[in-house]
């Protein structure tokens, strides 16, 4: 079910109770800033989801509001994981999905990070 990005912050999210360690994760890197894990239904042969540690809901959101030391240690972080990953010589594709129209379901910001295959163009179906 797609998430409306307009309303307040849930701390009961799935990605806040991973944070909170209320429920279990893959973790591939975690910093003072982000948490970076491996998605539960992959959808490619790499695919991590990295979320920042604070309460955000969206980008917007996150872009709107975050400090500058959160945006930076986030971004940074997405980064670290490509590089981690060996993602940088064969290439990846990075999503983050933000409201309705774009069927996010999680409302705690997140970043897809897919990779390990040719990916193909990308596709809006
Ligand atoms: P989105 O549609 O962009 O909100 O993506 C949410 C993503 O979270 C999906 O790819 C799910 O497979 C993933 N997901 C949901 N629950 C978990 C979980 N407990 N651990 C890891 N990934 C999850």
């Amino acid at each position: 079910m797609p998430v409306d990005t307009t309303l307040p912050y849930d701390d009961q999210n799935i990605f806040a109770k991973i944070l909170r360690g209320e429920i279990p994760n893959r973790t591939v890197y975690e910093d003072e800033w982000a948490l970076a894990f491996h998605d539960i239904n992959p959808q490619a042969p790499i695919h991590i989801l990295v979320i920042p540690k604070g309460a955000y809901v969206s980008w917007d959101d996150f872009s709107a509001k975050a400090s500058e030391a959160e945006i930076a240690g986030f971004i940074r972080a997405v980064g670290h994981v490509a590089r981690e990953q060996g993602l940088v010589a064969p290439g990846y594709r990075l999503l983050a999905n933000a409201g309705i129209n774009s069927h996010q379901e999680v409302p705690h910001l997140h970043v897809h990070l897919f990779g390990g295959k040719a990916l193909g163009p990308m596709l809006l179906r």
